[in-house]
């Protein structure tokens, strides 16, 4: 046990220490014993930042799929830029921004951090010093995003509008934000997202900007979401992680490997988050054939001591 704690220790050894664990049980008492406000009233307590305006408009912009109709083209390519961004957002903003699960050419880093921006997720030092914050403080108090201590509402969506998020902590991401390059689309992360819409419009019309852009965005919002908050409460667990992260076979298809949650928390610095062959993990495959073309390389693996330290049930 010793051991895998190690192993576990120095895989994360670019990230901030992890803060001991308090049992949810004894979190959630102590929060309600403090009156902790609820998700709707923590979002207007700590403000509600100015991205909640177009984040509302693309919901209420999925009606117009009833004025612009349906077609076949429109369908895959909806398909396609949510397999695309989604992978972007895993693979890149998420395996290797915040984690350091493989290594590549500066030019391909900046690919990613440009093709993760279409995502409408903001930016990649944003993103991934957030996320680190995640596991820093998994499930406890300090948690930007978890169920366990705030509610689904709050971890799925409260948290991404309340203003208390915007500003990007780098202090948190300092290995990446000394390229400039990455600060500057870091930044001017709506240039590509505002340059897709455009290309998307130019190229089909409305029909096209609806469905490629539009419903293929919302779902990437939810389908990237869930991860924050059905991932932490829907599924089994393999490992005794310390949180309440889960593997969910359900999540892992729509988000590109990325709900074998209570693989990542065990071990984070994996590229892989499917350890095993029967759990599906498109991210990792994807970047296994980049690494047969050079594009990346150095991806990290678990080590098999800690496969095999499954001691949750
Ligand atoms: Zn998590
Ligand atoms: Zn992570």
């Amino acid at each position: 046990m010793i051991e895998i704690k190690t192993l576990r220790a120095a895989s994360n050894s670019a990230l901030p220490k992890r803060i001991p664990y308090t049992s949810p049980q004894q979190t959630h008492t102590a929060t309600v014993r403090r009156g902790k406000p609820s998700p709707v009233e923590a979002t207007l307590r700590t403000g509600v930042s100015a991205k909640i305006i177009p984040f509302i408009l693309m919901h209420i912009a999925c009606i117009a799929i009833f004025f612009v109709g349906i077609s076949l083209p429109a369908v895959l390519l909806c398909i396609g830029l949510y397999m695309v961004r989604m992978f972007a957002l895993t693979a890149g903003y998420h395996r290797y921004f915040a984690h350091r699960a493989f290594k590549t050419s500066r030019f391909f880093q900046f690919v990613l951090a440009v093709v993760g921006t279409t995502a409408v997720q903001k930016g990649p030092l944003w993103w991934a010093a957030h996320h680190r914050k995640h596991h820093k403080y998994t499930d406890q108090e300090g948690d930007l995003h978890s169920p366990v201590t705030d509610g689904f509402w709050w971890s799925h969506i409260g948290w991404v509008i309340s203003k208390k998020y915007d500003p990007t902590d780098l202090k948190g991401i300092k290995d990446f934000a000394r390229y400039p390059e990455l600060r500057w689309i870091n930044k001017y992360h709506l240039i590509p997202v505002i340059a897709l819409a455009v290309l998307c419009f130019v190229l089909g019309g409305w029909q096209w900007l609806v469905w490629g852009f539009v419903v293929s965005t919302v779902l990437l919002y939810h389908g990237t979401f869930s991860v924050n908050s059905l991932a932490h409460m829907w599924g089994s667990r393999r490992y005794a992680t310390g949180d309440e992260s889960r593997n969910n076979f359900l999540i892992a298809l729509w988000t590109g490997g990325e709900g074998w949650h209570n693989n990542h928390h065990h071990y984070m610095a994996s590229v892989k988050q499917g350890f095993y062959w029967w759990e599906i993990d498109f991210s990792y495959y994807a970047l296994k054939m980049m690494s047969w073309m050079r594009l990346v390389w150095d991806l990290r693996l678990p080590p098999e001591q800690l496969l095999a330290g499954a001691t949750a049930s």
